[in-house]
């Protein structure tokens, strides 16, 4: 049974103070693997004062410095990559290959905040004055279950590059994961304070960090009604916000499109991380003609998914991280149907073959109408929602009617059209036949799918508060 029980503070490992105890569930069995600690508000309000000292003397540290520490931070979160892989998939049901595409990643970005910081004019003359870029003081860092040590990593990277310190706040559902990261900070051996993590609840512990007045910035990424809780409470103090929010995204199939390469991918999009994913592609417009060949090529690349144990590589979609998701994604599945949509595959229940474990059915909807809460609602799960659409107008229309912003992939095999098409979507990035991201460009959310942008240089000015010096 392992036990996490500690927070880590001012450069060190120690006890939570918190009395809530909560069980770690391997999601791919239901087997209690042993149990975490929250910390309580007191332990946040240490980590906030921790990072209070820390801040004069880190915000004043050179770019070489900081270079160094990021490069300190890559080497040993790669050290630490087994650790994580081994935590990811134990404790969310991450399927290996995405597991190990996490810790990897949450190594690469260290890496590409250094590199952002190496080329950054922190100083620059505009009109007759110059205009410094400082950083703008401690930071919250809050991150949700789904994509642990990548938000962790990402965040981190950002604020330490700007010369904020910080204080991470990860999901209650992920204290395993956190421990890790953790682990591996401490490992890169910064001043004491530069950062600290306490795993707790949100309301509790993430609002008494979120409301702190001697915390400066909030780089929030969950959903978008948390979200509108941490912006609303931050006001007071007028702390600046960055929100990475929830997503429903849109896949544009034109009628041009090579079914063959942008069927998978699409797919691909749509149950990237077991569906849990924020940019994952879950309402797919398909041109109305080419409807009933979409619906058989999609039904047979279903049919050949596996899903599993996600320690297994052949296993395309791992277990839901929870029994509450589980229970979310059946309730979709129910409404599709009630609302008259039509299964193609899937369905309610486990799949065939697993008693256990919080698997559900990779599922695909056609006939779906854009005002059905599975089109509208973030249902976070291998839940795709097939739309026919009568023109490009009004695929765009369709994807462009949604609270949401985050992503769009546009399919097509005219490179013009479908710049011209992503050009009139209401998206923070829209990617044209591909679903990988570009780790080096701006990331994040228009409408309500967030405030700001993550990611290369774009993610570290959102940690950097601009000043203008003007002088005769
Ligand atoms: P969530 O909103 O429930 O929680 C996110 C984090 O906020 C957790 O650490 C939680 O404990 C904390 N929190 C909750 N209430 C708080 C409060 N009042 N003050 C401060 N912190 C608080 O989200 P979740 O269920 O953990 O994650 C899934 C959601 O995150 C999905 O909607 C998904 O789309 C979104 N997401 C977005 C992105 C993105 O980049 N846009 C990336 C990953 C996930």
């Amino acid at each position: 049974m392992r036990t996490f029980d500690q927070n880590y503070i001012d450069g060190a490992f120690i006890p939570v103070t918190g009395d809530e105890l909560v069980d770690i569930v391997d999601p791919a069995t239901e087997q209690v693997l042993g149990h975490a600690r929250l910390a309580s508000r007191e332990d946040a309000r240490r980590a906030v004062e921790a990072a209070m000292r820390a801040q004069p003397a880190f915000g004043h540290t050179s770019v070489d410095e900081r270079i160094a520490m990021l490069g300190r931070l890559q080497a040993a979160m790669l050290a630490h990559a087994d650790a994580l892989l081994e935590a990811t998939i134990t404790e969310y049901g991450g399927p290996v290959a995405r597991a190990q595409w996490v810790a990897s990643y949450a190594s690469q970005c260290f890496g590409d905040a250094a590199r952002a910081l190496s080329s950054y004019a922190f100083e620059r003359p505009v009109g007759g004055s110059i205009v410094v870029m400082e950083p703008v003081g401690v930071s919250a860092l809050f991150a949700p279950w789904n994509s642990t040590a990548g938000t962790m990593a990402s965040k981190l990277a950002a604020a330490i590059a700007a010369g904020c310190a910080a204080v991470i706040k990860p999901s209650e559902l992920s204290p395993w994961q956190a421990h890790v990261v953790a682990r591996a900070i401490h490992a890169a051996a910064l001043p004491p304070g530069v950062v600290n993590i306490v795993t707790g609840r949100g309301a509790d512990v993430g609002a008494e960090i979120g409301t702190h007045p001697g915390v400066a910035k909030l780089s929030f990424t969950g959903s978008t009604p948390t979200g509108k809780l941490i912006a609303r409470a931050a006001v007071d103090t007028m702390k600046r916000v960055s929100l990475a929010l929830t997503g429903k995204s849109a896949s544009l199939l034109l009628d041009d499109a090579d079914l063959e390469t942008a069927l998978p991918l699409a797919l691909g999009a749509a149950f990237m991380n077991s569906g849990q994913a924020c940019v994952a592609g879950t309402r797919l417009l398909v041109p109305r003609a080419r409807m009933p060949e979409v619906a058989e090529r999609l039904r047979s690349a279903v049919a050949a998914l596996r899903v599993g144990d996600p320690r297994d590589p052949a296993i395309a979609i791992g277990p839901m991280v929870n029994r509450a998701q589980y229970e979310r994604v059946q309730h979709f599945i129910r409404r599709g149907v009630d609302q008259g949509a039509t299964l193609i595959a899937g369905g309610e229940g486990r799949p065939d073959g697993l008693d256990c474990g919080w698997f559900v059915r990779p599922t695909v909807f056609v006939d779906v109408r854009n005002d059905m809460d599975i089109a509208r609602e973030e249902i976070f799960g291998p839940v795709l929602s097939v739309l026919p659409v009568d023109s490009e107008d009004e695929a765009i229309a369709v994807a462009n009617d949604s609270p949401y912003g985050l992503q769009a992939y546009v399919f097509s095999t005219d490179a013009a059209r479908a710049r011209h098409v992503a050009s009139r979507l209401q998206a923070g990035t829209v990617l044209i036949n591909r679903v990988a991201p570009d780790l080096l460009a701006p990331f994040g959310g228009v409408k309500q799918s967030g405030v700001g942008r993550e990611f290369g240089v774009a993610g570290m000015e959102a940690f950097l508060e601009t000043k203008t010096l003007t002088s005769d």
